[in-house]
């Protein structure tokens, strides 16, 4: 039986999030995982025999409706689990945002082990779930912070401010996040995110007039401004 025959007649109980992990539970113990990454969209379809020709996985649903993973960029992962497996597919991840758990404390003894640029800190999930390449560049320049400190070398009070910028960046991206997907249509990652950094190579720093830098970071492009993020 493969993974995706193993999900056939269980209900779909619960949908929940660790990360950026959506997780959709079901009926006996077990789960899927759906990671979207850069362009992927989970949906439900009025008729799963009416498929985008961008959709990867589906599911159908016994009224004819489809459960679909939508992603042009075929970057986008489902897999299914048991229950029991759950610990140990997410151990590696920090805690949520808006968990008590992510104190400034926590976030300064992570900074404190590693001399890693700070923007790779954020970027891995270790410190803190959630951030993006968009995000991680946004909360760094909310903080005044420059990605490319070693994190061991950041201040207490940078780490305060930046621990503030995780919490209230993630909250306006989960906010918009909410607002695109009531909207009929599509949904991309920061859509409705008013950045102040991210792709806006060579314009001129709202706050400070600076113009805004990219540089490559872990394979990535990182945004910043010379001017506010030391
Ligand atoms: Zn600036």
């Amino acid at each position: 039986m493969t993974n995706a025959e193993r999900a056939i007649g269980r209900r779909i109980e619960a949908v929940k999030r660790r990360g950026k992990n959506i997780l959709v539970g079901l009926s006996g113990g077990a789960f899927l995982r759906v990671h979207l990454k850069m362009t992927g969209n989970c949906l439900v379809v009025p008729d799963v025999r009416l498929r985008a020709a961008t959709v990867r996985a589906w599911f159908g649903l016994e009224d004819g409706r489809g459960l679909v993973l939508d992603d042009p960029r075929a970057l986008g992962r489902i897999s299914f689990h048991e229950e029991s497996e759950r610990e140990a597919l997410f151990a590696g991840l920090g805690p949520e945002p808006d968990d008590a758990a992510f104190t400034v404390a926590h976030l300064a003894a992570c900074a404190r082990k590693t001399v890693k640029p700070v923007k790779l800190l954020l970027m891995e999930q270790k410190a803190v779930v959630g951030l993006g390449n968009i995000y991680a560049a946004e909360a760094l320049f909310q903080a005044g912070i420059d990605p490319k400190k070693p994190s061991s070398r950041i201040s207490g009070p940078k780490l305060r401010a930046l621990h503030g910028a995780i919490v209230g960046v993630l909250r306006i991206a989960l906010d918009s996040a909410v607002a695109a997907y009531e909207q009929p249509g599509g949904f991309a990652e920061g859509e409705n995110f008013p950045v102040a950094v991210y792709g806006r190579e060579g314009e001129q720093c709202f706050r400070c007039q600076s113009v805004i830098r990219r540089i490559p970071q872990g394979g990535r492009s990182t945004y910043y401004c010379p001017g506010c993020q030391k």
